[in-house]
């Protein structure tokens, strides 16, 4: 008897992920037969809901907080990206039954910065704020753009700084403090604290944003979180968040398992729709 794919998104909270309903609308759209769920899986339990997830015939699987750097440790093998960032949120059953680690949240937030909102990365002055998994994830995905220099910002400095050593071979990376850039200038600034997930605004000083410049939270809700409040304040051309970051990253985690690109232009359009 053949039993539909099955793929799976873990993590710990887990009952507001949108992924489950961001596949389900992508396999509709590609006309594939598949199963996605959410599982409430806390690091204590990963281990053994991996094994038993892949035993009963899973295909693939997502993990996201807080599971992405011990869905590193535990995949098998590593593409480049999820060797560099340290955290693999996409992990794929090979042939051999072998489990292969990706990371696909850079990729997703490029695309959606320089494809869907024309946000073009090169020869731009980035800060990044936050030194945590998803600061990891994306800083090589931006590099490969060329911008002028990231700054990455942190509350706890240590972080930031170790972060940006481990980069510093992709090009000009630095990591300090808040005060530390209170007076310089950016052209993107891309919120990646968790400070939004508790109505929290990282300290920003009122002239770090460049004329034109554009503010992106990773975070997304269904009214503006605290950050895009903060970057339309201070009259950012564009003032984002993250929704179109979780599709695209989606997508991208969607064709590797299934061989075959969603389009998400329709579905980002949806989920906008489907806010309030
Ligand atoms: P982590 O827990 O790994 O890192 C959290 C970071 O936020 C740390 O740098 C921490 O600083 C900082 N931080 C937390 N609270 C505050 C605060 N009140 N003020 C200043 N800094 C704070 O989380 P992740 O990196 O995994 O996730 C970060 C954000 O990115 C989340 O909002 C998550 O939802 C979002 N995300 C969105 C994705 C998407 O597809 N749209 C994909 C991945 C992540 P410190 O080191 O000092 O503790």
């Amino acid at each position: 008897m053949s039993q539909v794919d099955q793929y799976a998104v873990f993590g710990h909270p887990i009952n507001h992920s949108k992924s489950p309903r961001i596949h389900t609308l992508f396999a509709q759209q590609t006309q594939q037969e598949l199963i996605y769920t959410a599982q409430e899986v806390p690091a204590e339990s990963f281990t053994s809901a991996i094994t038993h997830f892949f035993k009963q015939g899973g295909k693939g699987l997502n993990c996201t907080v807080p599971l992405k750097e011990l869905a590193w440790q535990r995949a098998d093998s590593l593409s480049k990206r999820a060797q560099f960032s340290k955290a693999v949120n996409t992990l794929v059953l090979q042939a051999d039954g072998s489990l292969l680690g990706e990371n696909t949240d850079g990729i997703g937030l490029v695309t959606d910065l320089t494809v869907n909102h024309n946000i073009s990365l090169h020869n731009k002055r980035i800060l990044i704020l936050g030194a945590g998994g998803a600061s990891r994830g994306i800083i090589a995905p931006i590099m490969d753009k060329s911008p002028t220099h990231i700054v990455i910002a942190n509350r706890t400095v240590k972080k930031a700084i170790t972060l940006s050593n481990e980069f510093s071979q992709l090009g000009n990376i630095t990591g300090c403090s808040y005060d530390e850039v209170k007076d310089s200038e950016f052209d993107l600034i891309l919120n990646a604290t968790s400070a939004s997930l508790t109505g929290d605004l990282p300290p920003l000083s009122d002239n770090l944003l460049a004329n034109k410049g554009h503010c992106y939270d990773l975070a997304y809700s269904n009214d503006p979180t605290a950050f895009v409040k903060w970057g339309l304040a201070h009259n950012a051309e564009k003032s984002l968040d993250g929704l179109g970051m979780l599709v695209e990253q989606a997508a991208e985690a969607f064709n590797i398992w299934r061989g075959v690109r969603p389009e998400t232009k329709e579905i980002i359009a949806l989920l906008n729709s489907e806010r309030n």
